[in-house]
């Protein structure tokens, strides 16, 4: 058993393994209570490890039928087996072949980590160490190793056997009803990219072939029933490949690449070596299924395990603390990739508010850590959004300081050499050193400081003498385990803009350096900027594209900020702009003040001007800043309800002043058009939704009416959906009829009834807790389902502000006890739904004695798994 207090792991404790395993062969005959496994390793000493050391390999749950060395099988007294563990004490040759045969029961397996059941259908996940339950193993990813997997199972029960590299060789065995296939993988991977997967799956597939010529068969394979969901993940499949070739010169190296989708996954999806596995979320798509956030989502979770195969798996990773080096890698070209295929500027502002929805939350609380972490009690914790998000904020950063050739350069050096290898952070680096003339060894920072840096910018203008000198200052607050804070090394992208809107030109006087494309490099505590030339006071633009992960604080007056609202240059400052007003809005609400109206106005000009031309960045625009961008804001004593309240009340005003623009709006913005999920649709599609959003908020009568009819005339489910997120929020009679209409008509497809779970769970009314226990009973939920979990529980702890975080602490309690019950079940995904409490230490006191209770009894309660231990104890440190 693996007990509540798993010991900490070192980044500084890191040694080579003592042996290496250069081949795999495994021999896995299905079944779905009793798997026999029988795998072949080829061991040799690690010319790097210690010499006369013992084998030992990981398990988790195995039972061990068998151990043989070179053929000969071992006896009791020459070796140690557990559930957890095999270890041959030696003496050991340098060189041999050990023969394992364990058993494993799919069925059985709830926690959805190495081989399990899904919708009757047999998958791996081995990310992180999932393969330790399959076989013993040196299961770490500094151990690259060929693979060769023969499957077997009756051809009734799994007519397509699957696993990574080609095909091979596949055949009948005579009068058993039973069936095999031969996998061989010829590059070498570590165990947590081993995958397989055996049922009856229905498949789209078509020929790619490379920019070399190499044809390549390319596959989605999904259950039985849902094939005409799959065109789309295919297609986005095939952009994907032909992107990285034209954009990165990485092209495909295997006969096949083989997607499958399951119903059961606990993350998004898995980048297993030729042969990925989805969250069918991430999958399938039609008009009267998915919105058009869903079919974004599929094209860029496609595309992210995609890139993996160069980013993760040619070059895969020495340790887990050097995950950042796949994952904000990856998420860094895949949302390029979006970027290209979509609106740029609309991309770019989506990833920075999950940013700084996810990223800066966890990074201001105690769940706060390094990009590069140090400890890790477990590592299935630290699949977070500061190694994925703030990850790529390095990246692109690192982008913007040496320029694009000299990354494209450094990308090329780092593909030459340190594929086939399990490299870190440093070699990915000294790359970008090298190819660029650079030193970054200060940047480097940015993997080990935690904390989101504040950037405090003041400025003065002297009209005499044509100058503006702007001071820039740098602090990050501290985080456990790091008091005080370094400078770090932020790339500033900036502009100024005149009182009429025209971009003023940049010239400075003294050593501060800005270069043409207006990049400033703040990499001391303070720094000041003398511009000089100028014939009026300019208004600063900062930051633009969001060129840096930190927090922003100026001294721009209203003024200043409709400025920039209405002619900033920089879309994302424009959108910035729009947010910084409305908070401030907000923020004079919850202080009884007076709703200001310039903002109002603004928007009003915009609609009816620049909205037209690009629907998707005006429906950013028009999104108003999240309750937790509020609560962030502030940063202290937060109360949930009075926020909700002041930005609802805020809400209601712009809606109310603004309603004949919505409404002209949101009429032009019908289509009769067949549906088609193209970014031009989408973003009319995302605009006509934000008009009546904002337009019900004002006038909840009319928006009930409005909301009501785009619901029953709706073709598409983005439009249907957004009708409904609007109905929600207006109790009635209208409600419970579009709920109950939507509940008939996708009762047998579990899939889109999570959003119908999710939008209840996020109603912020006092019955909403009754609501999510009667949901629960629903015949559509499921405790074993982690897309059902995360859809009710997950939205209500992350998304109902005023509800999770109910003055009662009721809220607290009903996902106190839900981790509870989850966590024996399934560890993993319970201890995600705990870090819905990352933010506890900045509540008002009331509230925050609350959630400290329920953490606290989670806490203390006995038999609790490391995955659930670790996020309950550090939360409380
Ligand atoms: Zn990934």
């Amino acid at each position: 058993m693996r007990t509540d207090t798993a010991p900490v792991v070192r980044l500084e404790d890191y040694r080579p393994t003592d042996f290496l395993i250069d081949t795999v062969v495994l021999d896995i005959a299905l079944d779905a209570t009793a798997t026999r496994v029988h795998a072949d390793l080829s061991l040799r000493r690690n010319p790097a490890g210690r010499e006369d050391a013992p084998l030992v390999l990981q398990g988790d749950e195995l039972v061990l039928l068998s151990v043989a060395r070179d053929g000969v099988p071992l006896t009791a007294d020459q070796y140690q087996a557990d559930p957890q563990g095999l270890i041959l004490p030696g003496p050991l040759p340098d060189q041999f072949r050990l023969t394992i045969e364990t058993v494993v029961n799919p069925t059985a397996n709830t926690k959805l980590m190495g081989l399990y059941r899904s919708g009757g259908n047999y998958c791996t996940q081995c990310e992180a160490e999932g393969f330790r339950r399959i076989t013993y193993f040196l299961d770490r990813p500094d151990v690259l190793s060929v693979y060769t997997t023969r499957l077997e199972a009756a051809r009734a029960d799994a007519p397509l056997l699957l696993a990574n590299g080609n095909l091979v060789e596949r055949g009948d065995i005579p009068g058993t009803g039973r069936h095999y296939a031969v996998w061989h993988d010829p590059h070498p991977k570590p165990a947590y990219l081993f995958a397989l997967v055996g049922g009856t799956l229905d498949t789209v597939a078509e020929e790619f072939v490379t920019a070399s010529g190499r044809k390549v068969e390319i596959a989605v394979h999904v259950e039985a029933g849902k094939r005409e969901r799959a065109a789309y993940a295919l297609d986005a499949l095939r952009r994907s490949m032909r992107w990285d070739e034209t954009t990165f010169g990485r092209e495909y190296d295997l006969d096949v690449f083989n997607v499958v989708a399951v119903s059961d996954f606990n993350m998004g999806a898995m980048e297993n070596k030729g042969l990925n596995i989805f969250n069918d979320k991430y999958v399938l798509a039609s008009s009267d299924t998915a919105t058009d956030a869903d079919y974004a989502g599929i094209e860029t979770v496609i595309a992210h395990e995609y890139f993996h195969n160069w980013t993760g798996n040619r070059i895969t990773c020495r340790d887990w603390f050097q995950l950042c080096l796949k994952e904000g890698l990856t998420v860094f070209r895949d949302q390029e990739f979006s970027a290209d295929e979509r609106s740029r500027p609309v991309k770019r502002i989506a990833d920075v508010r999950t940013l700084r929805t996810q990223q800066f939350a966890e990074d201001s609380g105690p769940l706060s850590h390094p990009v590069r972490p140090r400890t890790y009690r477990e590592i299935n914790n630290f699949y977070t959004a500061t190694v994925y998000e703030k990850g790529a904020e390095i990246v692109r950063m690192l982008r913007s300081l040496i320029g694009p050739a000299a990354f494209r350069r450094g990308m090329d050096l780092y593909f030459a050499r340190c594929d086939g290898t399990a490299a870190t952070i440093e070699d990915f680096l000294g790359c970008f050193a090298e190819a660029s003339g650079r030193d970054l060894g200060h940047f480097a920072q940015w993997y080990e400081q935690a904390g989101t840096p504040v950037v405090t910018a003041s400025g003065q203008y002297d009209a005499a003498a044509g100058t503006y000198r702007l001071t820039l200052s740098q602090a990050t607050p501290p985080t456990p385990g790091q008091p005080t804070k370094a400078p770090m090394v932020i790339p500033i992208v900036l502009g100024l803009v005149g009182a009429s809107g025209d971009a003023l030109p940049i010239a400075t006087t003294n050593e501060a350096t800005v270069d043409a494309d207006g990049l400033f490099v703040l990499d001391s505590a303070n720094a000041t900027i003398t511009f000089t030339g100028l014939t009026e006071r300019p208004v600063p633009s900062l930051l633009r594209g969001f060129s840096a992960p930190v927090r922003l604080e100026s001294e721009l007056n209203d003024d200043d900020l409709i400025v920039l609202f209405r002619h900033d240059s920089d879309p994302f400052n424009q959108w910035q702009a729009g947010q910084t007003l409305a908070t401030r809005l907000i923020l004079a609400a919850m202080r009884g003040e007076t709703v200001n109206t310039r903002f109002g106005e603004a928007l009003g000009h915009f609609l009816d001007s620049d909205a037209r031309n690009d629907p998707a960045f005006a429906a950013q625009v028009l999104a108003l800043p999240s309750e937790a961008d509020i609560a962030r804001d502030i940063g202290r004593d937060i109360n949930p309800t009075a926020i909700h309240n002041a930005r609802l009340a805020v809400k209601r005003a712009l809606g109310a002043e603004l309603a004949p623009h919505l409404n002209a709006l949101h009429g032009a913005l019908q289509s009769s058009e067949a549906y088609r999920p193209d970014a031009a649709n989408t973003g009319r599609r995302a605009l006509r939704n934000a008009a009546l959003d904002l337009l019900a908020a004002g006038d909840a009568t009319e928006g009930a009416a409005r909301a009501t009819a785009q619901f029953d005339e709706a073709d598409n489910m983005t439009e249907r959906l957004g009708a409904l997120a609007v109905l929600v929020l207006i109790p009635g009679a209208a409600r419970d009829h579009a709920l109950a209409t939507f509940a008939a008509r996708y009762g047998d497809n579990p899939l889109v009834l999570d959003k119908w779970f999710a939008l209840q769970a996020g109603i912020p009314e006092e019955g909403t807790l009754d609501r999510i226990t009667e949901l629960a009973r629903h015949p559509a939920f499921s405790m074993g389902n982690p897309n059902r979990i995360r859809a009710l529980f997950g939205s209500f702890a992350m998304t109902n502000a005023t509800q999770f975080n109910r003055e009662d602490g009721r809220g607290y309690d009903l996902i106190a006890d839900t981790v509870l019950a989850l966590d024996a079940r399934n560890p993993q995904v319970a201890a995600r739904l705990l870090t819905a409490f990352r933010t506890w230490r900045v509540l008002e006191p009331i509230r925050r004695g609350k959630a400290e209770a329920a953490l606290r009894r989670v806490a203390a309660t006995q038999g609790l798994s490391p995955d659930v231990s670790d996020i309950a104890g550090r939360s409380l440190e």
